[in-house]
């Protein structure tokens, strides 16, 4: 892996690919802040080897350059976290950027404008990168979030460098994915829940050939338990996925992977948070009830499997865990994750709304690694060469 350790910095100018896509309030304050921090080993490596370092990132999605998505709302934010200046040009390609990258002190920052007020950034386009390649003497990709798209700045960039590496935050998740899919100790255990199968398939696919178990939760199990001819009331599924379900019930046999659905579960009449609660089992839910989380039976089960494995990776929660009555179940299952690794099993959190769930529920220090990036992670899991990886290591 072309790692960061491998570059001398002294007297260079690290062009960074940073995720700095942060949610910013009606102040243009930033709410979260954890993706700049996540940055920040990275940028201080740059600066502690003798260099210095032009950030360019995202934020949002502008129709052209539109004010409230500058990234000048973030430059204070960049400062205090960084500890050190960071200057700011309002663009990321012209004259003005050439001149403040010309004047960048060494161990100082320069934080460039919105990649995405050019269409030339998600379209790829050659010249676009050729032109934010200019700021760099080295190409640092260290936007795990963005991994997925072969965009100007995460892709494209990099056939103009002769010297490019990972960032540290990068090579954190690369890493991470490797101990978990490619030298899993077993049993190796997937917890896969969220809404849909449908968004889940080449997750799923890929999995088959690597897990002992499969564990299902969340709204896509009712696609798998009306497959097998439950009755599921309101419960959300997907019918056009009742034969993939099938399918992959009999793959999952065929490879001797143990699949488990829910037992029973915790319904309501509702999906909101003054529903009425009832509990059924999971193949018998009467109409006007939907199925919201999965039941204590499950819990336990689950958590049994759980508890045995010596890797776990968990993707998408067991239930609506925004609302209170319905996540117990991720709550339960977010517990036997941290249990088995206090045990010593190794667990990777990552690709949506799981990450959110595992935050918000107090447990992100208790599982072994919760990923940064949504949809670059899930496609990891599906057995994918990301774009911004391929572009470092393929070239
Ligand atoms: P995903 O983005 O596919 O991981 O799906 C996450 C979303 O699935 C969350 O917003 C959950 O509230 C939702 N979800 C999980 N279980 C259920 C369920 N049983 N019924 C409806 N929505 C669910």
């Amino acid at each position: 892996m072309k790692t960061l350790k491998k570059c001398d910095f002294k007297g260079k100018k690290a062009l960074i690919r940073v995720d700095f896509n942060v949610p910013l309030n009606e102040q243009m304050i930033v709410t979260d802040t954890s993706r700049i921090e996540a940055a920040k080993p990275t940028v201080q490596a740059v600066l502690k080897g003798g260099g210095s370092a032009v950030l360019m990132s995202h934020l949002g999605r502008p129709k052209g350059k539109e004010e409230r998505y500058s990234l000048s709302h973030i430059r204070g934010e960049v400062e205090r976290i960084m500890e050190v200046p960071v200057h700011f040009v309002p663009d990321c390609i012209g004259d003005e950027v050439r001149h403040a990258v010309e004047n960048l002190p060494d161990g100082e920052i320069l934080l460039l404008e919105n990649l995405r007020f050019y269409p030339g950034e998600k379209a790829g386009d050659e010249d676009f990168a050729r032109r934010l390649a200019q700021w760099g003497d080295i190409y640092v990709n260290d936007a795990f979030g963005t991994a997925h798209r072969a965009h100007a700045s995460t892709s494209v960039i990099a056939r103009f460098f002769e010297r490019k590496c990972f960032g540290l935050l990068m090579e954190k998740e690369l890493k991470n994915i490797e101990k978990a899919l490619y030298q899993a100790m077993p049993p190796v255990v997937a917890i896969l829940g969220g809404a849909k199968v449908s968004s889940k398939i080449g997750v799923i696919e890929h999995l088959l050939d690597r897990v002992n178990h499969l564990i299902i939760g969340g709204a896509m199990s009712f696609t798998f338990i009306k497959a097998r001819g439950g009755e599921i009331g309101d419960s959300l599924y997907e019918a056009d996925k009742i034969d993939l379900a099938l399918h992959i019930m009999e793959q999952a046999e065929a490879k001797g992977v143990k699949l488990h659905l829910p037992m029973d579960v915790i319904a309501g009449d509702s999906l909101s948070a003054n529903a009425q609660v009832r509990q059924y089992q999971a193949n018998s839910i009467p109409d006007g009830w939907m199925g919201l989380d999965i039941g204590p039976k499950t819990q336990i089960a689950y958590s049994f499997v759980i508890m045995q494995a010596q890797t776990i990776i968990w993707n998408g929660p067991m239930g609506v865990f925004e609302i209170p009555a319905f996540a117990g179940g991720t709550m339960e299952i977010a517990q036997a994750v941290a249990d088995a690794t206090r045990e010593g099993a190794y667990s990777l959190v990552g690709g949506g709304d799981s990450v959110a769930a595992v935050k918000k529920m107090g447990f992100a220090r208790k599982v072994s690694y919760v990923s940064t990036g949504g949809g670059a992670m899930l496609e990891a899991l599906e057995g994918k060469m990301l774009p911004g990886v391929e572009a470092i290591e393929n070239s």
